[in-house]
């Protein structure tokens, strides 16, 4: 099999160490005589692979003790629910800032429980897209909660700074940057994301909960969306997503023999600095997002002449670069360079852009 590089937004490529000891001990997994997905949850086996998971996702984002570590189903759309009904009561206002697809999901979701309020989003200057100044947003000190999408990845637009939000708990959706980069989550009361991006496969989420915003969920609840719940049973009031959690946990000490959070931050920042300085320096290509809100994980780009994309799609498929079509709301390309993403496929994919730029331009 020739390489390839998988440049899908999620499900995401994961990292091939990860898959190769994952195949190898697919059918008998630690001389069980069964796949790991074949076992009880409630066996003693299968919870230590939980306790190890949720121990070293603790160590890679230095979780401190007054929080809870979920591991849950639902997704990141999931917790567009969970949150309104965990942290808010009938008739209650969220603060909610709108930087994109994501964000405005969130809104749509809220509002079936609360008045989620849009409190401020993006401006376009000059055909440049940045997030408005926190000076701009016009936050409420009674809201319930303040929620956020750090990264959205449709747009591939980052905030980098954490708002200041005079004591209204934040709420962010990390679903497509969680473990890419140092976070302080004293900083959080709520932090979820969908696995599916940076954290392995689909149909598991993680939700990362303050002590304080525990027992507060409304009645009508879905016990399968209680935080409280959920906590109190070790994220196994129902049967989790067994076999996703254990693919979680290989990723999390993937990451931690790699040198840490620490470490594959370094390396985001290498790969998405080396592919948006491949964008600026070629007129054959764009990407419109400020600098300061530019995302390390997700990079849309467009080409001058829109008549060359189904040809740079179909070649650059043929080159053994996968899922590069931008979202279609968006439009153009998308390189998605998550964790697991070697810095070998960015350079393949910088390689064919300035090809093909010097042979269509
Ligand atoms: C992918 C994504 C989601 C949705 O995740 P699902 O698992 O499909 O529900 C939500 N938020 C962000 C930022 C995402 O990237």
């Amino acid at each position: 099999m020739a390489v390839t590089y998988n440049f899908s937004a999620g499900p995401a490529m994961l990292p091939t160490d990860v898959m190769l000891k994952a195949q190898q001990e697919f059918i008998n997994w630690q001389g069980q005589g069964c796949s790991v997905m074949e076992m009880s949850h409630r066996s003693k086996a299968y919870i230590e692979v939980t306790e190890r998971a949720t121990h070293n996702l603790r160590k890679l984002l230095a979780v401190p003790d007054d929080y809870q570590v979920l591991f849950t189903h639902g997704g990141g759309r999931g917790q567009f629910s969970a949150v309104p009904l965990n942290l808010s009561a009938a008739g209650d206002h969220a603060d909610h800032l709108v930087t994109g697809s994501w964000s405005k999901g969130a809104v749509n979701e809220a509002n079936n429980y609360l008045t989620a309020d849009v409190v401020g989003g993006i401006d376009v200057v000059d055909g440049i897209t940045q997030v408005q100044p926190q000076s701009q947003w016009n936050l409420n000190e009674k809201a319930a909660y303040f929620h956020y999408c750090p990264n959205e990845t449709v747009e591939g637009i980052e905030i980098n700074e954490v708002p200041d939000t005079q004591g209204v708990p934040i709420v962010a959706d990390m679903s497509s940057n969680i473990l890419s980069k140092q976070i302080d989550v004293n900083n959080y009361a709520v932090i979820y994301g969908g696995a599916q991006k940076n954290i392995g496969p689909s149909g598991l989420s993680v939700v990362i909960v303050h002590n304080s915003m525990l027992d507060k969920a409304r009645i009508e609840t879905p016990s399968i969306l209680n935080y409280s719940l959920i906590a109190k049973h070790d994220s196994m009031y129902n049967t989790p997503p067994t076999f996703a959690w254990y693919l979680a946990g290989l990723v999390f000490e993937w990451l931690l023999d790699l040198g840490g959070v620490a470490e594959i931050e370094k390396r985001n920042k290498e790969k998405s600095d080396l592919l948006y300085q491949a964008i600026d320096n070629n007129d054959f290509y764009s990407n419109s997002v400020a600098v300061q809100n530019r995302s390390r994980m997700n990079v849309p780009f467009h080409l001058a002449d829109t008549k060359l994309d189904a040809l740079f799609l179909q070649e650059s498929e043929a080159a053994g670069l996968k899922a590069l079509k931008g979202h279609r709301i968006v439009g153009g390309m998308r390189a998605s360079i998550y964790n697991a993403m070697p810095i070998e496929g960015v350079k393949a994919l910088i390689e064919f852009m300035n090809d093909f730029a010097k042979r269509n331009g």
